[in-house]
C-alpha cells in the first residue's frame, strides 16, 4: 500500500527500530525492494535521486514506484532522495511522490533554514513530510561534487535551531558516514548521534550506510536513528548479479535472464538490511 513517511518513521522511533530507504534505479530494482518487503513484512522506502530522476523523469519514476507501493500488502512510501532545489521538490509531490527531501546542506545555515522553509510551507498542507539535512555527509553525493576537508559533524546547537526554524519532518544529520565506496572501515561517532538525538524528537536519517557495519548501524538505530538508506550496495549488488549470469552465459540475449540475477541479488541484500534495521515483521 502506498503511504507517507511519516507515519512508519513515528512507529520505528517509538519502537525503537529504522526503515530502510533503498534507491531504485530501475523497474527490476523497485520489484527486488518490494519483494524484499513482502518477504520480510516489512515497511520500506523506496527513492530515487534527482540523477536518477534525470535518467528518465520523474513521472516515470513515480509511476514505476507507485504501482510496485499499490501492489505491495506491506506500506510502501516514495521519497525524492537529494532533493536539489524547491522547483524538484514541488514537482515530486505533483508527480505523486508520498515524501522529499531538500538537501540545503550545501549552502550557509540560514540559507538552508530559508530553503527548507520554503519547501515544508507547501509540503504541510499536502500532508507530505520533509527531510532535511544539516551537517555534512561526506563522499561523492548522487552527480554532485565530493565533499572533502570539512567538519562532517552536524552540531547539536544548530540542529535544534534548524528544526524549529523549519517545521521539518525528519533530519539527515553528518555522524561520519559518507556516500558512495568507502575507501577505509566507516566509523559512526555515536557520541555526536547521542547529543543530537537528546535535543530532537522528530527521527533522524542516516545517509551513506553502504558498506557501514551492521553492528555500527545497529547501534545507531539503538542511539536514534530511525532511516537507514542505502543506494550504492544495491548498485553493487545488482551488477554483479547481472555481470554474474553474463560471465557464464556470454551468449544471452534475453535481458530478462541477466536482469532477473541482478534482481534476486538486490532481494537478498535488501532482506538481510532488514534484519539488521529490525523492521522486519513490523508492517
Ligand atoms: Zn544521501
Amino acid at each position: 500500500m502506498l503511504v507517507t513517511t511519516k507515519d512508519m518513521l513515528v512507529r520505528a522511533q517509538e519502537g525503537r527500530y529504522a526503515v530502510g530507504a533503498f534507491n531504485v534505479e530501475n523497474l527490476e530494482f523497485a520489484m527486488a525492494v518490494v519483494a524484499a518487503a513482502e518477504a520480510k513484512r516489512s515497511p520500506v522506502i523506496m527513492q530515487t535521486t534527482p540523477g536518477t530522476v534525470k535518467y528518465a523523469s520523474l513521472d516515470y519514476f513515480a509511476a514505476l514506484c507507485r504501482v510496485a507501493a499499490e501492489s505491495a500488502s506491506v506500506p510502501v512510501a516514495i521519497h525524492l532522495d537529494h532533493g536539489d532545489g524547491f522547483d524538484r521538490c514541488i514537482q515530486a509531490m505533483h508527480a505523486g511522490y508520498t515524501s522529499v527531501m531538500i538537501d540545503g546542506s550545501h549552502v550557509p545555515f540560514e540559507d538552508n533554514i530559508a530553503l527548507t522553509a520554503s519547501v515544508t510551507k507547501v509540503a504541510r498542507p499536502l500532508g507530505i513530510p520533509v527531510e532535511a539535512e544539516l551537517g555534512k555527509v561526506g563522499g561523492k553525493e548522487d552527480d554532485g561534487p565530493a565533499v572533502e576537508g570539512e567538519s562532517p559533524y552536524t552540531d547539536p546547537d544548530e540542529a535544534e535551531e534548524f528544526v524549529a526554524r523549519t517545521g521539518c519532518s525528519s533530519l539527515a544529520i553528518g555522524v561520519g558516514t559518507a556516500h558512495g565506496v568507502y575507501a577505509g572501515t566507516p566509523h559512526i561517532e555515536q557520541r555526536v548521534l547521542k547529543a543530537i538525538r537528546s535535543r530532537l524528537d522528530i527521527p533522524l536519517v542516516l545517509h551513506g550506510t553502504s558498506g557501514v557495519p551492521d553492528d555500527q548501524v545497529a547501534e545507531a538505530i539503538a542511539n536514534g536513528i530511525c532511516k537507514v538508506n542505502y543506494a550504492t550496495e544495491l548498485r553493487q549488488e545488482f551488477m554483479r548479479g547481472f555481470m554474474g549470469y553474463m560471465g557464464g552465459n556470454p551468449d544471452a540475449f534475453d535481458p530478462k535472464k541477466p536482469a532477473g540475477a541482478g534482481m534476486a541479488a538486490i532481494q537478498a541484500i535488501v532482506e538481510s538490511h532488514m534484519d539488521n534495521l529490525g523492521s522486519t515483521g513490523k508492517a
